[in-house]
């Protein structure tokens, strides 16, 4: 891999929020920096502006939401009216950035299939299936206008994204469901991989999920996404869901089992720490 793939820098916030760079070009997938309690399920200026600021991210081209649920979405028309760049999402997603008050103009409605170029980047959009058991399951009709409910973040449909760059290629898979074939010889160096309450699914989804997201990506690296309690402030140290959501050990056991008969390497990511994906 030449010099540019090692310019390549990602960084993590929790949940599916993951930052890329070259240093030309900035792209966010998915925007939750609030991480508030369920008692008011709103955005919070001060949480984002401090997130954004102690990972140095200044530069915004595009921002990518995999599905409307709030844990995803709901900070992003923030961080697009704060940074600038460019909304894309769904339909649902778009109505959340009407709420925000975004422009028609700085938001583009994406699909499967849909390929971006954002300076040397290419993303292309994967529509994919929510883990089992959305609990918010729908679309938002109308622009959301925060604060609302939980249940007011409806998902609007579940997007993964291929992001392709000179250095190299990753997967960001934000739910952990799959469809079966959608990845094959996809071939990436790196999966961020969602792995929020695989630890509560039966054997059998969790091998089909390996199966048909791993081995059809065949990654160099495995990153564990959505693995964290979000109702945490990420100013303090992420730390599993809580059991009544998930069973984050057994989860572990079994990504610990495959990286060994695999020697796929799995690292699980901190906040804020800068990753090269591309210069191993
Ligand atoms: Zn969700």
């Amino acid at each position: 891999m030449g010099s540019s793939g090692a310019s390549v820098e990602a960084v993590f916030f929790g949940t599916t929020t993951v930052y890329l760079s070259d240093g030309a070009s900035g792209i966010l997938i998915d925007g939750f920096l609030s991480r508030p309690s369920l008692l008011r399920v709103a955005p919070d200026l001060g949480r984002i502006t401090r997130a954004l600021s102690r990972a140095g991210v200044t530069l915004l081209d595009a921002l990518f939401v995999s599905h409307s649920h709030y844990d995803h979405a709901m900070d992003a028309p923030e961080v697009v009216k704060h940074l600038g760049g460019r909304l894309f999402g769904s339909a649902s997603t778009l109505n959340m950035g009407r709420g925000a008050g975004l422009a028609e103009e700085s938001m583009t409605c994406i699909a499967d299939g849909d390929e971006h170029r954002i300076g040397a980047f290419t993303v292309r959009v994967l529509a994919g299936v929510h883990s089992p058991d959305n609990r918010f399951p729908g679309t938002i009709e109308e622009p959301l206008v925060p604060p609302v409910r939980a249940s007011s973040y409806r998902d609007g449909g579940c997007l993964s994204f291929l992001i392709t760059h000179p250095g190299g290629s990753l997967l960001i898979h934000p739910s952990a469901n799959f469809v079966p074939g959608k990845f094959d010889g996809l071939d990436v160096d790196v999966l961020y991989l969602a792995i929020g309450a695989l630890g509560v699914q039966p054997q059998r989804f969790q091998s089909d999920y390996w199966r048909h997201v791993v081995e059809a990506t065949r990654p160099d690296l495995i990153v564990p996404i959505h693995w964290d309690n979000f109702f945490v402030s990420l100013d303090r140290r992420l730390r599993p869901l809580p059991a009544i959501f998930d069973r984050f050990a057994v989860t572990k056991a079994f990504l610990d089992r495959k990286s060994e008969e695999t020697r796929i390497p799995v690292r699980f990511p901190e906040p804020f720490e800068v990753i090269r994906p591309f210069a191993r």
